[in-house]
């Protein structure tokens, strides 16, 4: 009897050797489209938190390779009205999950990558310092993919062993960094469903690992 839908999740990063990935900051097993929007992360911050967000372009509308254009500053303002308005913004997230699931990454975890902006994190301001940033293309009031979800419970699994101190309780929302002025992954983000799915797939990394010992 399979255990669950989300066994079978490792299609997207499961493979990734945590050792490479604390060493470089880059998913060895997705697409990787760097950003020059980034900088260094203050020297002795340890990376602690995971930020969820939600970008689509043009809003509401899904594909269309724009989100990647937009994250490495080469959105074409003549292609949608919208496009005038955030042209000239230079902003990145460390990765995106597309609608299908599929993971790009965009600055390499150890660099400090501009998602988060004017933000606080139990007290802690420019949460950009210390955290992840993931975006899922989405809006809030969409519901997310199964792919999307098991993709991002797969990613935070694959971080939070690199850099330990990201616990479930330290996976957040922008909205929860920035209330008031972020609204997003929004009512649609299934918190529970997903915190779950994140318990679940860390329990069945620990069972395999402890069956692994007992091979040896
Ligand atoms: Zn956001």
């Amino acid at each position: 009897m399979p255990h669950s839908t989300f066994d079978s999740v490792g299609a997207t990063v499961y493979c990734e050797d945590i050792n490479i990935l604390r060493s470089t900051g880059r998913l060895s097993s997705v697409r990787w489209c760097p950003s020059p929007n980034y900088g260094p992360r203050p020297e002795g911050t340890a990376i602690s938190l995971l930020v969820v967000h939600n970008i689509s372009l043009p809003p509401g509308q899904f594909g269309g390779g724009y989100i990647e254009d937009f994250f490495t500053n080469r959105l074409e303002s003549a292609d949608h009205p919208y496009f005038l308005t955030i042209a000239d913004l230079h902003v990145s997230a460390h990765a995106l999950i597309e609608r299908d699931g599929t993971v790009v990454q965009f600055v390499s975890l150890l660099e400090r990558a501009w998602h988060a902006g004017r933000s606080c994190f139990q007290g802690v301001e420019e949460c950009n310092d210390f955290s992840v940033g993931i975006e899922l293309e989405g809006a809030d009031d969409v519901p997310y993919t199964p792919q999307q979800y098991r993709a991002l419970a797969d990613l935070a699994l694959v971080i939070s062993s690199a850099w330990p101190a990201i616990t479930s309780d330290r996976i957040t929302g922008h909205c929860d960094i920035a209330p008031g002025r972020k609204t997003d992954p929004g009512p649609a983000f299934d918190w529970p469903g997903f915190r779950a799915l994140f318990q679940k797939r860390q329990s069945v990394v620990l069972r395999d690992k402890q069956t692994q010992k007992g091979a040896l």
